[in-house]
């Protein structure tokens, strides 16, 4: 059971991965090592992957969370709000939590904000560019079997996680179904 949550730098991607792990009560978020073991393992979602992986096509960060089997959940964000958000972006050094620019400390934890050097605007466009010259490849591998829900990653993070979990109940409820 894999769910594939795939959205580019600042698409909200963290946070939505935060959400799912405390809906489902999923004990960790693993990256690409994830995706590795299901290649080890000859899993179907291995199988799907492996050539995906072999032509270098995966992108390393991006999130699988083991819940449903073999869903993905793409957060489409345009480029220009993922600029936006990016540019100027604070994170805490402590919890890694994200903060929007003029913010001046955590409030979970207290830490005073720092810029991530790749988050420096002169950064921020080509990180977009390649996640995005990397995703849409595996994304349409993946549409060619129906298993992409594309979720816009505009809107309140409430409104976007009830969009997301609307996706992944639906799929559940489909595949108890038809099962
Ligand atoms: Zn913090």
């Amino acid at each position: 059971m894999n769910l594939l949550l795939y959205g580019a730098p600042g698409s909200g991607k963290g946070t939505q991965a935060n959400m799912l792990r405390s809906h489902f009560g999923i004990p960790h978020i693993a990256t690409g090592d994830m995706l590795r073991a299901e290649i080890a393992a000859e899993t179907d979602l291995g199988r799907q992957a492996q050539p995906i992986l072999a032509a270098g096509k995966y992108v390393s960060d991006d999130i699988m969370i083991g819940i449903v089997r073999n869903r993905v959940i793409y957060l489409k964000v345009p480029v220009d709000d993922l600029l936006h958000r990016l540019s100027g972006r604070l994170v805490c050094p402590t919890c890694q939590r994200t903060y929007p620019p003029g913010t001046a400390r955590c409030e979970a934890d207290g830490s005073p904000l720092i810029q991530r050097e790749d988050d420096r605007a002169e950064a921020v466009r080509p990180r977009i560019e390649i996640y995005l010259e990397k995703t849409v490849p595996v994304l349409d591998h993946y549409r060619g079997g129906g298993l992409v829900s594309e979720i816009d990653g505009r809107g309140t993070i409430e409104e976007i996680s009830r969009h997301v979990l609307a996706a992944v109940n639906g799929r559940v409820a489909k595949t108890q179904k038809t099962a």
